[in-house]
């Protein structure tokens, strides 16, 4: 794609206040592929504004209306999906059938859901003598992450206009041109302008300026939980809503009646895709002490299938990619052992780590307690279901996971004990209409389907 030298403020590109540009840089050559602008206060301010001054009109559009401008924004995402597909494979790394299939394929989808759930959406309801309008909350500030690039913005742009807010979207720094892909969609579907409006930026000046903007109704942020603590206090203080989907540090849980196999090869899959950079992914695998040494074998020989730089691109960044391997030779330092891949970089170019799986690792490693956000698996041993149950929950976190079991009543009576939003049952398949978010440090509020539209709505009562 070519990349705009410009924001999309007010319905039109329009040149940043100041000069500065961020590179964007292909992880897997490490070669500059474009510059974008650097937003600044003044840029946020902007465009804040616009969200504002378009705000009325788009709050009392009736909501089919709206659903058709949604319809809209989904065609547009479909008809772009070769360019979007080719612009995330250059910026973050991810293999092309990846994001052909995934990071571009699934938020077509989830556009189409909030096109439907817009159109039959009850934005009334009665209780007793009190009729009970559901209004929208006003200007949406959302701050998004790389690891997703093009899902993350329309988890939360979709179901923002949906339910008649109005958006500055500043988006994460390494994978900004997905981000204006998304703004050209937004035009071609016809939004009135300064419903949708982009800055892009770096996340401590025009990140934080949008967080901290007092015309800002919500702050809507997914991301490491380091910034969203800040941003939570933020808002708190200026008693702001807020979305905060942070970290994980999921549990795949197997237990003794499971089918070993299945689960552990699934379990790897699900670690390995996208290099490890999924908030969700069950990056720790929970077996019984007497089927221990066989899940190690399976896992060992499952991991031969992911190789770094064919299945497994590389790491979005440097700093991810010296994270991840501070992170594996912390695990190796404190006594895990390691039956694939390890710190080393397994090739001279482009930020790749080796898909790494540790056996033997306790729940107070390190390793087994931090968000690694890489390809790296640790397989922990439990001696009973409660002692499962114990490290299945012994985190800060508590996003996502997944239970096997003989059956799956015996897997969803555990998955009830769990502290976590979300469970995949003996293998269920991903629904973009299911709540996703966190329990415990791992967020507050919920993405996708109609809790995620609730997320953009205020309740006003009319009593009769
Ligand atoms: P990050 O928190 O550094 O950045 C996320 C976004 O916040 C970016 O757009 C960034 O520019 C912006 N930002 C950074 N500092 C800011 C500040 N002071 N004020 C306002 N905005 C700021 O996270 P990252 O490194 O880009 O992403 C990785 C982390 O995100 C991981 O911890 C991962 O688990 C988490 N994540 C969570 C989910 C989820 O749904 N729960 C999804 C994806 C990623």
């Amino acid at each position: 794609m070519q990349a705009h030298d410009q924001m999309y403020i007010d319905g039109a590109w329009r040149p940043a206040v100041g000069r500065d540009t961020i590179a964007v840089v292909n992880p897997a050559d490490e070669q500059v592929i474009a510059h974008v602008p650097a937003g600044t206060a003044e840029d946020v301010d902007a465009a804040v504004r616009a969200a504002r001054a378009a705000f009325p009109a788009w709050a009392a559009t009736p909501p089919a209306e709206r659903a058709a401008r949604l319809t809209a924004l989904a065609d547009a995402l479909a008809a772009r999906k070769d360019v979007l597909a080719e612009t995330i494979t250059a910026e973050l790394g991810s293999p092309l059938p990846l994001s052909q299939m995934v990071h571009a394929g699934v938020p077509v989808l989830v556009a189409a859901s909030y096109a439907e759930l817009a159109g039959r959406h009850a934005f009334e309801e009665r209780i007793g003598n009190s009729t009970v309008l559901l209004e929208p909350v006003g200007v949406v500030g959302a701050i998004t992450p790389w690891n997703y690039p093009l899902h993350q913005i329309v988890a939360k742009v979709a179901p923002a206009l949906a339910a008649g807010c109005t958006v500055v979207l500043k988006p994460a720094e390494d994978t900004p041109l997905t981000a204006q892909l998304f703004a050209e969609a937004t035009e071609a579907a016809g939004l009135p302008p300064g419903v949708f409006n982009l800055v892009t930026g770096l996340g401590a000046v025009a990140g934080q300026a949008l967080a901290a903007h007092e015309d800002v109704d919500l702050v809507s942020f997914t991301g490491s939980t380091a910034v969203g603590r800040q941003i939570g206090a933020t808002a708190g203080a200026a008693v702001k809503r807020v979305a905060l989907e942070l970290g994980g540090k999921s549990a795949n849980v197997i237990l003794p009646g499971a089918d070993l196999a299945k689960a552990v090869n699934v379990g790897i899959a699900n670690v390995m895709t996208n290099s490890g950079q999924t908030c969700s992914a069950w990056t720790r695998m929970l077996v019984d002490a007497e089927r221990y040494d066989e899940a190690v074998e399976l896992a060992a020989n499952a991991v031969t299938k992911y190789v770094a730089g064919e299945r497994v691109g590389p790491l979005v960044n440097a700093k991810q990619q010296a994270r991840v391997r501070g992170y594996i030779e912390k695990g190796v330092e404190e006594g895990a052992r390691l039956i694939s891949g390890g710190p080393d970089a397994p090739l001279e170019t482009g930020f790749y780590v080796s898909p790494t799986v540790f056996a033997d690792v306790t729940p107070d490693m390190t390793i087994a307690q931090e968000e690694i956000f890489g390809p790296v698996v640790s397989i922990l041993r439990y001696e009973d279901v409660d002692d499962a149950l114990r490290i299945a929950n012994g985190t800060v976190y508590g996003l996502a996971g997944a239970v096997w079991a003989a059956d799956d009543e015996e897997a969803v009576a555990f998955a009830r004990r769990m502290d976590t939003g979300q469970v995949d049952i003996n293998g269920g398949r991903f629904n973009p209409l299911a709540p996703f978010g966190g329990y415990k440090q791992s967020g507050v509020g919920r993405e996708l389907g109609p809790h995620g539209l609730a997320e953009y709505l205020q309740t006003k009562s009319l009593q009769f």
